[in-house]
């Protein structure tokens, strides 16, 4: 942990960076109950999970003491157990799943914080809504109080050089600062959740709020 901390500061040095406007999710999916615990008394409070099935233990014990972030793909069926629970949804990639979404927050009389997540490298095998249609989908986003919209989200291709992963990022950004431009939302959108165990400091460089850290904190289990 105090590795992966030095190498995030050095990052934000590179590019000019306050620490601090870069923060991390512990993504938890591959780890015990008892090593979750324990990541969140390091003071990780910001907890990652990917499905709610195995979240949901975690959720009940740990509660809030942590944050809680769902960053899988999400099944619209799903919705009603992760609205309200998780502070962020990461996966919000098309207008039914936005629909439901803003169904839920709006019984609950809340308002869900979440990040559109963008397929940026146009991979088959990745989720996300196709860059191009990211305007459309905020018009659309635009009716529906329930959501809170609060950045975007991608996953870049596995690279063996995480360099290799920059332009990803910087088009992310880039994304980000043009649908702000267009002023369709309510209000400006200035998170960026992107980059992984293999890749954050390229994410860091390339203007990362929230970093998704998996196996390079939490270990192979
Ligand atoms: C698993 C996962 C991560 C963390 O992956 P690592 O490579 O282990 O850091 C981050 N984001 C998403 C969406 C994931 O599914």
């Amino acid at each position: 942990m105090e590795q992966v901390e030095s190498r995030i500061a050095d990052a934000c040095d590179r590019s000019g960076r306050p620490r601090e406007d870069v923060r991390i999710i512990a993504v938890t999916k591959y780890s015990s109950l008892e090593n979750t615990e324990r990541v969140v008394r390091l003071g990780l409070r910001h907890i990652g999970e990917s499905r709610w099935q195995d979240a949901k233990v975690k959720w009940e014990t740990i509660g809030d003491e942590a944050e809680w972030h769902f960053i899988g793909h999400l099944q619209t069926n799903k919705v009603k157990d992760v609205v309200g629970k998780c502070t962020y949804i990461h996966s919000l990639d098309r207008p039914g799943l936005a629909d439901e979404i803003h169904k839920k927050a709006a019984a609950l009389g809340i308002r869900q914080k979440v990040f559109i997540q963008l397929n940026v490298s146009g991979e088959e095998t990745k989720f996300g809504l196709a860059p191009d249609k990211l305007m459309e989908f905020a018009e659309h986003l635009k009716g529906l109080p329930g959501l809170d919209v609060c950045g975007l989200m991608t996953m870049a291709p596995y690279e063996a050089r995480a360099e290799e992963t920059r332009p990803v990022f910087r088009r992310l950004r880039e994304l980000r600062d043009e649908l702000n431009e267009r002023g369709i939302l309510p209000q400006p959108v200035n998170e960026l959740s992107m980059g992984m165990s293999n890749d954050f400091e390229v994410a860091v460089e390339e203007g990362a709020t929230w970093i998704r850290l998996g196996t390079v904190l939490m270990g192979k289990e």
